[in-house]
């Protein structure tokens, strides 16, 4: 592990404007903050990573889930997993999330890691994570093996002739099928990001991962007050039963009215380059009967633009018997 110095940020201006001394949040970031530790660690072990300067940011007052006036949450960037996955209003009204965050990692490690934190987590593309492979991530320009290479875990929507890994967090799907919202602080002031614009695609340039600047500092997610009569759920298919990340995993909401589905926010995970969110599937369920056909229309559309690598072709039916089955057990609970 390189060598790097140490600061214990008093308050958010410090973290921000130590921060800000970087010439980028993304990949070779020379700063970066440290929350729980359990992505930034692991990859500084690993030479991924090499800041020349860590802000721990954990005596920031960002660790409550709090009430909004128009009645949704406003979570703390530094909440962590496990106290959210338990918080008794998520439970009740944020069923999706609370079941993601519990299907990830294992329950040490929830009870270190961060909501932004996990919002951050980085691919685990074997090549990216071995700093004597090339990756174009890691270090543009070098390559991507993966595509010709070990490919089984990696992505089949939103992949690029660049790089085709996965964004693995399990708490990102069900944020992007809330439809959440991410509060930054930056050097020029505060914003607030939609998560569908929070991830970038890979394009020709995968070491830009989302759209963070040097100093931003996320601060809270908000969630929209839960939709009347909506239910939700999040369903992860993987090797193993726990400690493992997704090989398709799929967020669902869905509210219905004499058996016609009247809502639907879907997002799948682990096939897509980031957390993929499926309006071809919501616009195949509103309107329809609950029911196997509607479901079967919506997995199709989710899939349809699909590009399977060598070695993950299984992922296309993985995914869409996936999203048929968390939509089937939300539409019967
Ligand atoms: C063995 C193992 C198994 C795992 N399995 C799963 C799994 O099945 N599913 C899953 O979803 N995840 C899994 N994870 C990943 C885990 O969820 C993440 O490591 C964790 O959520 C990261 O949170 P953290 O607070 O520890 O982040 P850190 O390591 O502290 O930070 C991660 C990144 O985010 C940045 N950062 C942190 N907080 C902020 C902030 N407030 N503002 C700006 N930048 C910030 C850091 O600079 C860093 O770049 C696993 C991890 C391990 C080690
Ligand atoms: S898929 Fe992306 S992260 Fe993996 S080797 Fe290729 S460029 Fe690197």
């Amino acid at each position: 592990m390189q060598a790097f110095t140490f600061l214990r940020a008093n308050d958010a201006r410090q973290a921000i404007d130590a921060g800000a001394r970087s010439s980028t949040a993304q990949q070779g970031a020379s700063v970066r903050f440290v929350a729980g530790g359990t992505t930034l660690l692991d990859l500084m072990k690993l030479n991924v990573e090499t800041p020349a300067q860590v802000v721990d940011i954990n005596r920031l007052p960002l660790a409550k889930v709090e009430h909004t006036h128009e009645g949704g949450l406003k979570i703390g960037a530094l909440v962590r997993n496990a106290d959210l996955a338990n918080h008794a209003e998520v439970k009740r009204n944020y069923a999706v999330l609370s079941e993601a965050l519990l299907a990830g990692a294992s329950a040490q490690l929830r009870n270190m890691a961060t909501t932004g934190g996990n919002l951050l987590q980085r691919t685990r593309c074997m090549y990216f994570r071995d700093e004597h492979m090339p990756c174009n991530k890691r270090e543009p320009g070098s390559g991507c093996p993966a595509i010709d290479g070990a490919n089984r875990s990696l992505a089949i929507l939103g992949t690029s002739a660049h790089c085709i890994a996965t964004n693995p967090s399990d708490m990102n799907v069900a944020l992007a099928a809330l439809e959440a919202r991410i509060v930054i602080q930056g050097a020029k002031g505060e914003r607030t990001v939609p998560i569908a614009d929070f991830f970038l695609l890979p394009g020709a340039t995968p070491q830009h991962e989302t759209v963070m600047q040097p100093g931003d500092l996320i601060t809270h997610v908000l969630l929209a007050p839960p939709k009347n009569g909506a239910r939700s759920h999040y369903l992860k298919l993987r090797d193993r039963a726990s400690y493992e990340f997704a090989l398709a995993s799929a967020a669902v909401v869905l509210a219905a009215d004499g058996g016609r589905i009247t809502h639907a926010r879907v997002a799948l995970g682990g096939v897509g380059t980031r957390p993929w969110r499926s309006v071809e599937a919501e616009q195949a369920l509103v309107g329809q009967r609950a029911g196997p056909e509607a479901f079967a229309a919506a997995a199709n559309a989710a899939l349809r633009d699909a590009k399977p690598q060598s070695e993950n072709a299984f992922k296309v039916e993985l995914a869409k018997r996936c999203l048929t089955h968390a939509l089937a057990t939300v539409a019967a609970a």
